[in-house]
């Protein structure tokens, strides 16, 4: 979608802090980050929330999670912890409606969260 953040971001018509590329998803920095490391994982398939899935995308959340896991391993947060987040419309503070994965690691995170 053209005036989608995240796809242009995925289109590379705008920069962003780039860990993973792959054929079905995108990992970068978020711009404003809640952690030490705190990364966006987003699919190529533009969907606007998780109200939006089907059930052929059943196999594509299982991908964006995997990833989630191995980033944070790779960050070296395996063992320590991290937390990944799905925010959904307006009273979870959803802004950017192309569903993304927050992973967030590098601090001990409140439970249960603001
Ligand atoms: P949401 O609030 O929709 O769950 O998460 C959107 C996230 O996108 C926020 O954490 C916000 O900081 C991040 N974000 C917004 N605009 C940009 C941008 O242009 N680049 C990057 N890397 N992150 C962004
Ligand atoms: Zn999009």
């Amino acid at each position: 979608m053209s005036d989608c953040l995240f796809c242009q971001i995925i289109e590379g018509r705008i920069p962003a802090a780039m860990v993973h590329q792959d054929d079905t998803l995108v990992a970068f920095r978020d711009i404003n980050p809640q952690a030490p490391l705190h990364l966006l994982i987003v699919p190529r398939k533009h969907i606007a929330s998780l109200n939006d899935l089907s059930p052929e995308d059943d196999a594509l959340i299982g991908v964006l999670m995997r990833r989630a896991a191995a980033l944070a391993r790779a960050h070296g947060y395996e063992e320590r912890g991290y937390r990944t987040v799905f925010n959904t419309n307006r009273e979870a503070g959803q802004t950017v409606f192309h569903i993304h994965l927050h992973l967030l690691a590098g601090r001990s995170l409140a439970w249960p969260p603001g």
